[in-house]
């Protein structure tokens, strides 16, 4: 059976010098995020070309996040989409995000991105309750695990029908494969079975990162 190759360094470094294309910014943000005590949770810079990809192929271009962390997904997806493009950035961290703004800027594409800095529920329900469900064209979540199911319930009413869910951290270190130690893992093992079931989407569960789930929205 063919799996997934597990990529080992050098392997890593091919796949990145073979097809990594970022812009300046991205890349200095990768390097500004570097030193950072919680530098694990920016995703690949190949995941965010993979993000960008989709948010391509889809055509989008009202997109949310939820999770910001220092913006590298953000930039990712903003620099994706047409200038008239929007991205509902959600986050709770000033300290952090304050990190990625510089970078938005130095890329051209501030004016893309809004940045909710509040729980993300509070303003997700603000836009459904403002008459926005429908009206989104992808989602990106990446942020606490044990409300991931909150976010997606509320991204799946924001999405137009066709509209793509992209679930960050889903295999959590291969931990979900294992009975769960923490509400974390549980969290997200209870995801992944619901989503398993789910009939109003279409699913695929991908081994890129830590795990990435993309759910179309029938
Ligand atoms: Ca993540």
């Amino acid at each position: 059976m063919n799996r997934t190759l597990n990529l080992d360094d050098a392997l890593y470094a091919y796949v990145l010098s073979h097809s990594l294309r970022e812009h300046p910014a991205q890349a200095a943000l990768r390097e500004a995020t570097r030193a950072h005590p919680h530098a694990v949770m920016q995703i690949g810079p190949e995941q965010g070309q993979f993000m960008a990809l989709l948010v391509r192929l889809i055509g989008a271009k009202r997109t949310v996040e939820i999770g910001v962390f220092t913006g590298y997904s953000a930039l990712s997806v903003a620099l994706a989409l047409p200038d008239d493009g929007y991205v509902l950035a959600c986050d709770v961290s000033d300290e952090y995000t304050r990190i990625g703004r510089p970078y938005w800027k130095q890329a051209g594409v501030s004016h893309k991105i809004d940045l909710r800095l509040a729980p993300a529920r509070a303003t997700l329900d603000e836009r459904l309750a403002n008459g926005e469900a429908g009206t989104f064209d992808f989602a990106f979540i990446d942020a606490d695990k044990p409300a991931y199911d909150d976010y997606y319930e509320r991204c799946l009413r924001l999405l137009r029908a066709g509209g793509l869910i992209a679930i960050d951290n889903v295999l959590w270190s291969g931990s979900v494969a294992q009975p769960a130690k923490t509400a974390d893992t549980a969290a997200l093992q209870a995801l992944n079975d619901k989503l398993h079931r789910d009939e109003r989407i279409d699913l695929s569960l991908l081994p890129i990162g830590d795990g990435l789930t993309l759910a179309r929205k029938r």
